[in-house]
């Protein structure tokens, strides 16, 4: 059985990220979806809601969890027995942090390979900043996520959320 690890802040999950679940659901037999809970991006979706989204946003596919995780990555690999991590590269820019982490991530834990997808072309230039600052501006997202993150996203701005949206 070969499990990867799909980790990231998701904040909140957009087209992007689901087309490179995609791709993954395909190499794999099973894919966990990992939320950072300890993420220094400071969310606007708190952990829970980002679960929920991804949950909804993946259940039509049977060999994908949605949990969270904290502490070392590789290690929290290693508890779920997954052999791969599952990373997006949209752009040259994402290269270099990339590479960096895969690199420490292997000196860490050797067994675990670093797995680069590239998402379809019309999908890199899409991240979560993006959506959170074009729904923060009223903007329609509807090119970017699903309808429920739409929903989600009107419904949090509408409360208030948009100050630590920067
Ligand atoms: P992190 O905070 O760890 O960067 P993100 O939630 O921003 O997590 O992204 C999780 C993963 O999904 C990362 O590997 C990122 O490169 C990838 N990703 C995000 N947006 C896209 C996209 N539009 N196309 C392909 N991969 C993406």
């Amino acid at each position: 059985m070969k499990i990867a690890i799909y980790p990231g802040t998701f904040d909140p999950v957009t087209n992007g990220h689901l087309d490179i679940l995609d791709r993954a659901v395909k190499l794999f037999d099973k894919v966990i979806i990992s939320v950072a809970r300890n993420s220094t991006k400071n969310p606007i979706f708190t952990e829970d809601e980002r679960i929920a989204l991804l949950k909804a946003a993946a259940k039509k596919y049977k060999n994908v969890r949605v949990e969270s995780f904290t502490g070392l990555l590789v290690e929290y690999a290693r508890s779920k027995k997954a052999t791969a991590i599952v990373r997006g590269l949209r752009v040259i820019s994402d290269f270099e942090y990339e590479f960096q982490m895969a690199l420490a991530n292997r000196r860490l834990h050797e067994d675990v390979e670093t797995v680069f997808l590239m998402p379809n072309e019309k999908y890199t230039y899409l991240s979560s900043s993006i959506v959170r600052e074009v729904a923060r501006l009223n903007g329609n997202v509807r090119d970017f996520v699903p309808p429920i993150v739409r929903r989600a996203l009107k419904k949090k701005l509408r409360a208030g959320g948009s100050s630590t949206n920067a």
